[in-house]
């Protein structure tokens, strides 16, 4: 769509959101007015669009505690100082270990013949041997079975471990903690190293994040070989013995540190009282993290730049934080949460936005059914932007940002955005800037910014904080509470149960 149509469009949404907007108890006309400037300003130009891109195509990778992350965290601080917001500022957490990869996996099938196999180390695996890992491949029969690995011990010791989803096999869905923990405690049989098979097909290795989840590098080097090439030495492995061999080098600081970046707009009247508008800046190793989360990033700066521009003062403050560590497991905002919980009960709510740019259709709730009364009053508001949608899924609620905060009872929300295309090209290569649809990234930042708005400026609460008791009745209505439990074995005292 050409510039002249598309603000076409934009001046003939301002007056559906005046008046479509409805009187209220959670809204006064002055916030739907304030909330259609705010609109105004997201659909007019094209500054989302170049934060992600910024960020996307100037500094690229950016693993968290690493020198490109650093580089994000400058850029996102002058961007906020920018905008002119108060209290811009980074804050630190610690990290067990910052990884990155400095020589790229080289591998090959060596019996019962000669090939290349495709490779990538996964997150926070160890580097190889520099003379690499050679030995015979073995399949693991049943990883989660200490009886059963007991029992192939022999097998196992001295071996390349291979792990098929034949190897392991969960009642509701893959428990990441123990799932490593069991790769892992293949070092204890013996084995040398471990290759888990994936990707998606045509031997593409995808990189499927960290395989630990407290940010320690793990025990063994752990690598990812293509699905085609697993198939293969599956096949083989029917028929006799197959050897490998591989090496790759990661660099590797232990202890590290990396930083949340953090901004305000002080609220008018409650200063004292905020909502947090968040998402991760981080991104895993390949691709340059587009979508997952330059797109999350760009939709927080473009809030906080359309409220500045259009001089509206929420009642409450609106708190901007970009946060590291997410693609290992939320490093960084479990960290904001144990560094802030004096002051979480002041947290009106949390908006994240980790679900890349396409169409978005309102909000995940996540379960809490508390939320719905004041986000039905704000959807006439986000209607005339096609987000005036609820999720009722919950399978988001142990998955990004919000999570921590979510187990301290604080209300959360995540924008809910059609995720068909984002799961093709997440954690890929081709997580680039050019699948960016620019209007239908406009229209979600759009949905963002009006529920941020919204809620910073009612005068209402807009939901309950939840007791201990009743977030542990959440996260077993929801069905997560196993997902909850495996998190906090694994992560090592990073979320307070
Ligand atoms: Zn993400």
């Amino acid at each position: 769509m050409n510039h002249f149509k598309f603000l076409a469009c934009c001046v003939f949404l301002l007056p559906a959101l005046v008046s479509g907007a409805q009187q209220n108890e959670y809204l006064d006309s002055a916030t739907r007015q304030n909330v259609a400037q705010i609109v105004d300003f997201i659909m007019k130009d094209d500054a989302t669009l170049e934060y992600d891109r910024a960020l996307a195509d100037d500094i690229g990778p950016r693993l968290t505690g690493s020198q490109a992350y650093a580089d994000a965290a400058r850029w996102a601080t002058e961007q906020f100082r920018a905008l002119k917001l108060d209290n811009v500022h980074t804050e630190r957490f610690r990290m067990k270990a910052a990884w990155e990869p400095r020589i790229e996996a080289k591998a090959e099938l060596l019996r019962p013949r000669q090939q290349t196999l495709h490779m990538i180390s996964l997150g926070w695996s160890p580097s190889t041997p520099t003379s690499g890992v050679r030995g015979r491949v073995f399949l693991i029969r049943n990883l989660l079975s200490p009886q059963a690995l007991e029992q192939d011990r022999n097998k196992i010791k001295g071996s390349i471990a291979l792990v098929d989803r034949s190897s392991y096999s969960f009642t509701n869905g893959l428990l990441p903690g123990t799932y490593f923990a069991a790769l892992a405690s293949l070092r204890d049989y013996g084995a040398q190293a471990v290759l888990i098979g994936g990707g998606r097909s045509d031997n593409d290795v995808d990189y499927g994040g960290a395989v630990t989840m407290d940010g320690s590098i793990a025990s063994l080097p752990i690598a990812r070989v293509g699905r085609e090439d697993l198939a293969l030495m599956m096949r083989l492995l029917t028929k006799g013995p197959v050897t490998a061999q591989f090496s790759y080098q990661n660099q590797i600081r232990t202890p590290a540190q990396a930083e949340n970046v953090i901004a305000e707009i002080r609220g008018r009247e409650k200063p004292d009282e905020f909502v947090i508008v968040g998402a991760h800046l981080d991104s895993v190793q390949v691709g340059t993290g587009a979508q997952d989360n330059a797109a999350g990033v760009a939709t927080v700066l473009e809030t906080a730049r359309a409220i500045m521009a259009s001089g509206v003062v929420p009642r409450r403050s609106i708190r901007f934080i970009l946060f590291g560590g997410e693609e290992e497991w939320e490093l960084g905002s479990k960290a904001y949460v144990g560094q802030h919980e004096p002051e979480l009960g002041k947290c009106s709510a949390v908006l994240i936005t980790d679900t890349g740019s396409d169409t978005s259709y309102g909000w995940y709730v996540n379960g809490r059914d508390d939320e719905v009364p004041a986000l039905k009053d704000i959807g006439p508001l986000l209607q005339p932007l096609g987000g005036s949608g609820i999720s009722q899924t919950a399978d988001y609620l142990l998955h990004s940002d919000h999570t921590a905060f979510l187990l301290r009872g604080v209300p959360t929300l995540m924008l809910w955005t059609e995720m068909s295309n984002y799961f093709h090209y997440v954690h890929q290569p081709g997580d680039t800037f050019d699948k960016i649809d620019r209007q239908k990234f406009a229209k979600g930042t759009a949905i963002f910014a009006v529920t941020a708005y919204a809620i910073a400026d009612s005068a209402r609460p807009f939901a309950p904080h939840l007791s201990r008791n009743e977030v542990d009745q959440l996260l077993k209505t929801t069905k997560q509470y196993e997902g909850y439990l495996d998190m906090v074995k694994h992560s090592a005292g990073q979320v307070v149960p």
